[in-house]
């Protein structure tokens, strides 16, 4: 195919012509949306780095749930920031924790949303990591116990797939043989298999309060540098039987999304993250950006990267766009 008998531009001459030639298509059931529940009543309170989304109290947060569903966005993701936080992180698997009552008031009102928790340490440890702490580090082995606890607490509560964000060696196994071992064998377990330690997530620590007290993330988090070590920690979460993989974040990992959709064939989710969000925002809010467009190039680049499910705040104008 030679120009000037081949024309590119032939299949791009109106709009039918290339809506039938279209490879990626991004749809409403592709999209996960964020929540970040929060103690009290009536609270909603916005992070200022990311405009839109809110710090909510359970009333609040159901509320957005029904929204969501309206708009039918098939799942939310859901983050808690409880009333206390201590050394052990103890609210993240009490069956009364914040996360617990937010899954049963959800689940309740919707019952047909895809309820999703984050399972983690480092929004309900006062030192604000992912784990428990012992000799300046998180203990890997002792926090398997808690983060197995926490799963297993969520799925009573209701949740519909627990997802753990922690990064500990050998977390999917220990959360998969606590739950088949209490009659959750149906839980699938939603792995943030492939996470890096990323300057991306800080707007999120505004979010959830989990900012680091001491010290930082890399000792557990993946170096940004890194793709081949990223084919290890997804093949150990297919061994521990994951059902789903997530790459974490996702504007700077498309590569790696790629990659990984390549070599597996399980389910791929990205992490559309909080600092990717607000640099969107942030340049809308200046003028320099067309919003709308912006975001719907972001998130079908991520489909088109291989991501099949996107965990996104900017689901429900997506979705809103999608429909229109
Ligand atoms: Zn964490």
């Amino acid at each position: 195919m030679f120009f000037p008998e081949y024309r590119g531009r032939r299949l791009r001459r109106n709009h039918n012509l290339r809506r039938m030639v279209r490879e990626t298509h991004l749809r409403v059931d592709d999209l996960i949306y964020p929540m970040f529940s929060a103690f009290g009543e009536r609270i909603k309170k916005e992070i200022p780095s990311m405009p839109g989304i809110y710090q909510q109290s359970i009333d609040n947060i159901v509320a957005e749930a029904q929204e969501v569903h309206a708009l039918g966005i098939p799942a939310v993701i859901l983050f808690g920031i409880p009333e206390c936080k201590d050394p052990l992180g103890q609210d993240a698997y009490d069956d009364e924790g914040i996360i617990q009552r937010t899954v049963r008031a959800i689940k309740e009102a919707v019952p047909e949303l895809t309820v999703i928790t984050d399972v983690c340490m480092c929004e309900y440890t006062d030192h604000g990591h992912c784990g428990v702490i012992r000799e300046g580090d998180v203990d890997n082995d002792e926090t398997l116990k808690l983060l197995a606890a926490e799963a297993l607490s969520h799925a009573r509560a209701g949740a519909d797939i627990v997802a753990p964000s922690d990064m500990m060696d050998g977390r999917v196994a220990a959360i998969r043989e606590i739950l088949d071992a209490n009659g959750f064998s149906d839980i699938p377990v939603m792995s943030y298999a492939v996470k890096y330690a990323s300057a991306y997530y800080g707007p999120f620590r505004d979010a959830a309060d989990s900012t680091p007290q001491f010290g930082d993330r890399r000792s557990y988090q993946m170096d940004p540098a890194n793709r081949i070590e990223a084919f290890r920690e997804a093949a150990l979460d297919v061994q521990e039987c994951a059902d789903f993989l997530m790459v974490k974040p996702a504007l700077a990992y498309l590569d790696i999304i790629r990659d990984i959709k390549d070599r597996f064939d399980l389910p791929l989710v990205c992490y559309n993250v909080s600092g990717e969000y607000s640099m969107i925002k942030a340049a809308a809010e200046k003028g320099w950006i067309d919003e709308d467009r912006v975001v719907m190039e972001t998130l079908v680049g991520m489909k088109r990267a291989g991501a099949d499910l996107i965990i996104t705040y900017h689901a429900k104008q997506a979705a809103k766009l999608l429909g229109a």
